[in-house]
């Protein structure tokens, strides 16, 4: 019988994950559980930083961006020695099951914790969208907002003076931060791990709107793909285009979630408590098809995440 259970968020930080945690706290309080949260991830964890929380705890939180329990990366959480002591840890507080917020990194701490015989539900939130068990992750339609937001602001200043301007966006390894407000924005090119960076007709494009006297070029990258200031540099040589670069970096972590992910953070929340209370344990609440459901920590890490063809060719048609 599950009668404590505590949450750490672990990982990247997104806007929502306050939300995610208020929820975890509030519907376990409301099914009659004692709730703990841990500081600073499975860092917090080993060391022992946690802490037993009333409703109070969570009031003025759901509409907080960043963690208010801290994020930390533990690369030693790999071995097993280190987990042995995190579960120890939890048996010390008499704790019967942990609740993790984060990505696929932080869902594999969890499945060494679950490999240990300790019980584990996760949570995923990060900005990136990177999750492939999930159709959407906590944090990344209020990063979305916020790189538009951005974006509508450069574009003001670069069709001031005709400029093409390069904007690096987040995502780690996946492009759709980089897809999805290429698409919102409408810009001239994308460039993604799904979308790769087309030069000759890139620079073709661009050469015509040129001629054309068109005021602003705006181009989407994913980070970790292509060095910017080289292709601004190829761009200019190219095509006689001013071009600037900027890289969004961590402004796009942060800020209040929007209401998209606030609301997400509640579905998935409960959707976790109710996993443990059911005593589906082992397993991380994704949404499919608009539908709240758990999947077994291990089958999720074993999928792959699948290049999104309609959204491939809606930028392909509409660019
Ligand atoms: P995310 O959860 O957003 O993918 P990270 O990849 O940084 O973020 O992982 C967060 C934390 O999860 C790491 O600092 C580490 O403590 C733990 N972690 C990551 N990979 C593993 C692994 N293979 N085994 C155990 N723990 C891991």
């Amino acid at each position: 019988m599950i009668r404590r259970i505590a949450v750490l968020t672990s990982g990247g930080d997104a806007p929502g994950m306050n939300a995610a945690l208020r929820t975890c706290i509030r519907a376990g309080l409301y099914n009659g559980k004692e709730m703990y949260v841990i500081y600073d991830g499975y860092k917090g964890l080993v060391k022992g930083n946690i802490h037993q929380v009333n409703k109070d705890f969570t009031a003025d939180i759901i509409n907080r961006g960043g963690t208010i329990i801290r994020s930390a990366r533990l690369p030693e959480f790999k071995e097993p020695e280190v987990v042995k002591q995190a579960v120890q840890r939890l048996q010390d507080y008499e704790i019967d099951a942990l609740i993790g917020i984060g990505g696929d990194g932080t869902y594999r701490g969890l499945l060494d914790l679950a490999k240990a015989g300790f019980p584990v539900v996760g949570i995923p939130g990060t900005i990136d969208n990177d999750v492939a068990s999930t159709d959407e992750t906590i944090g990344f339609a209020t990063a979305l907002n916020t790189i538009c937001e951005c974006v509508d602001k450069i574009k003001d200043t670069s069709g001031s003076h005709q400029r093409c301007s390069i904007i690096e966006v987040m995502g780690r390894h996946c492009g759709d931060l980089a897809m999805y407000s290429g698409l919102a924005e409408g810009a001239e090119a994308v460039i993604s791990s799904d979308h790769p960076l087309k030069e000759d007709s890139l620079f073709r494009k661009l050469r015509k709107m040129k001629a054309q006297n068109k005021s602003h070029a705006i181009l989407i990258v994913s980070e970790n793909l292509i060095d910017i200031n080289e292709l601004a540099k190829r761009i200019e040589a190219e095509t006689g285009f001013d071009t600037r670069t900027e890289v969004l970096g961590r402004l796009q972590r942060g800020g209040t979630p929007v209401a998209h992910d606030r609301i997400l953070a509640s579905r998935m929340g409960t959707k976790a408590i109710s996993l443990l209370l059911e005593g589906n344990h082992n397993q991380v609440v994704c949404l499919r098809n608009n539908e709240i459901i758990g999947v077994p920590i291990e089958e999720a890490l074993s999928m792959k995440r699948e290049p999104k063809e309609n959204l491939i060719k809606m930028i392909d048609m509409l660019q």
